[in-house]
């Protein structure tokens, strides 16, 4: 396959029978959900391996913002993607001993519970995202953009502040081609804060963000979009609910008044929450 952002070619491999660290990355493994050796002998007949690659992201089409008709075509198309690569796989993707194509891969219709054993949802890698009290801006944690701002070097420069932080993360900025025709933008982020203000809406009271629908840019999602700050987030805005329920407050009145705010974060890092990095500090 060819490198996502230089297009030079990239060997990566595909080999349920080799061992797991040796030679390039082996895409069996990438994934591997179940891995029988660590099993009773017998309780998996063989590995079972989840297949979201490059060569399976589906980016022709939308499945919101268009008709019905359009959004079942789109997902129909972005099955038949999955099934294509199925098939090459098991017809003609070559195999170290010289032959072509992995005859034994099948679907595991008994593990994800669908007819055709694919997903029972398509995973959408961005979502819709709220208009929020504040949003996280590539310039608040790119390490080429503090770098320009600050004036500082690659290892002296840190992210932008929050001080209304109910959490951390840290990831690249990565993102995968979209249906709106940008290709791969990847780029070095800071580890960096999550802000309350992403978590609350402008407009509409007593809802909360979570996941990948807080208050982010198409870039920062690259970054924000990850299982650690997911989780983060989650626990961010469960404790808020919670600690609303408890003061009977609103979520932007809490954000808004700094005792209430304290109090929120104090919970928070008493359930073992981390609010900044060692090294983030003001000014
Ligand atoms: C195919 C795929 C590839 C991904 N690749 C990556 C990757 O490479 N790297 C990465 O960092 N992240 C990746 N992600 C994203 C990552 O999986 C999510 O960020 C993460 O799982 C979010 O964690 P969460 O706890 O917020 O939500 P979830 O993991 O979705 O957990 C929510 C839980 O709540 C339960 N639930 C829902 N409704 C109710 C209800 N009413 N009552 C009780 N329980 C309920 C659900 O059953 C679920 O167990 C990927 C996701 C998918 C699907």
């Amino acid at each position: 396959m060819s490198h996502p952002h230089t297009l030079k070619p990239r060997q990566l491999a595909f080999d349920p029978l080799a061992e797991k660290r040796k030679g390039p990355l082996n895409l069996w493994y990438y994934r591997r959900i179940a891995d029988k050796s660590n099993f009773v002998e017998g309780t998996y007949p063989s590995d079972i391996t989840l297949v979201n690659w490059p060569q399976n992201d589906f980016y022709l089409g939308n499945l919101h913002e268009v008709s019905e008709t359009e959004a079942i075509r789109n997902f129909t198309r972005a099955k038949q993607l999955s099934l294509s690569l199925l098939y090459w796989l098991q017809t003609e993707a070559p195999r170290p001993d010289g032959g072509i194509g992995w005859k034994g891969l099948r679907m595991r219709k008994d593990i994800v519970g669908t007819d055709d054993g694919l997903a029972k949802y398509p995973y959408i890698r961005e979502s819709r995202r709220i208009r929020a009290e504040f949003t996280v801006l590539e310039q608040h944690i790119s390490t080429e953009a503090r770098m320009e701002q600050t004036g500082k070097s690659k290892d002296e420069v840190t992210a932008e502040y929050f001080p209304d932080s109910v959490g951390i993360g840290w990831y690249r900025i990565d993102l995968h081609p979209s249906s709106g025709g940008n290709n791969y933008i990847d780029l070095d982020a800071i580890p960096f804060q999550i802000p309350l203000g992403a978590l609350i809406p402008q407009r509409v009271e007593n809802l909360i963000a979570s996941c990948k629908n807080l208050g982010v840019t198409h870039i920062t999602n690259g970054c924000y979009r990850l299982h650690p700050v997911e989780w983060n987030i989650g626990e961010a805005a469960g404790t808020l609910a919670a600690v609303c329920l408890q003061k009977k407050e609103p979520p932007r009145h809490i954000r808004n008044t700094q005792k209430l705010l304290s109090h929120l974060q104090l919970v928070l890092k008493q359930s073992g929450v981390e609010l900044e990095w060692p090294r983030v500090r003001p000014g």
